[in-house]
């Protein structure tokens, strides 16, 4: 069924105008709207052939859907292992008006989101920041990953302390519980991409 008015996506928080998505039952009972990128997606996640390390999404907009959506950059300032000082670790996204039924703080766990956390610094005023986050290698994961470096001695801080703090601190204080650092206007399908991303970084809230 068609949305008779607008509103915010409740898997994607993308606002769409009236009669741009799809309306259907959320999990508590209430009505939740879907843009039409989401209901698509879904569509495909219940499909026989459906491969979850694929991302299916159209490669424009759908009518009805805005273009951007504003996000928060959520981060946390903790102490670094090697040098003792401050410093800023980049936590994850989280839209800046959830839709109605939305759930998920997509973190930088992911190596998608990390990617697409840099690229909004970077747009946004924030470029030292962004070239702390680098491909380095992780012992405790054996591989290289892109990850949050110190600001001051550029040493790793590794993804299983920094995301146990913020899992500690959104427990005890919801988003709150993090700072924002900024809210930047994200491509809609930059978006989508991480939100319909299956491997992982994603907190329920
Ligand atoms: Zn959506
Ligand atoms: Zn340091």
């Amino acid at each position: 069924m068609e949305n008779r008015f607008a509103g915010g996506c409740a898997s994607c928080s993308v606002w769409v105008l009236a009669g741009g998505g799809f309306l259907g039952k959320g999990l508590d009972g209430g009505w939740e709207l879907r843009c039409a990128t989401c209901q698509f997606a879904a569509g495909r996640a219940a499909a026989d052939d459906f491969d979850p390390e694929v991302i299916e999404l159209p490669t424009e907009p759908p009518p009805g859907s805005a273009t951007t959506v504003p996000l928060r950059v959520l981060m946390l300032t903790r102490a670094c292992w090697s040098c003792g000082k401050d410093t800023v670790c980049l936590i994850g996204l989280y839209p800046q008006r959830p839709g109605r039924g939305y759930v998920g703080l997509f973190t930088t766990d992911n190596a998608k989101t990390m990617a697409l956390v840099r690229r909004l610094l970077q747009q946004h005023g924030h470029a030292a920041l962004a070239a702390t986050v680098k491909s380095r290698y992780s012992r405790t994961m054996r591989e290289r990953q892109l990850s949050n470096g110190c600001v001051h001695c550029d040493a790793l801080q590794g993804n299983f302390p920094v995301h146990d703090e913020a899992l500690g601190r959104v427990a005890a204080s919801g988003v709150e519980g993090l700072d924002t650092l900024l809210v930047a206007a994200c491509p809609v399908l930059k978006w989508q991409a991480v939100v319909h991303d299956n491997s992982g970084g994603v907190m329920a809230i």
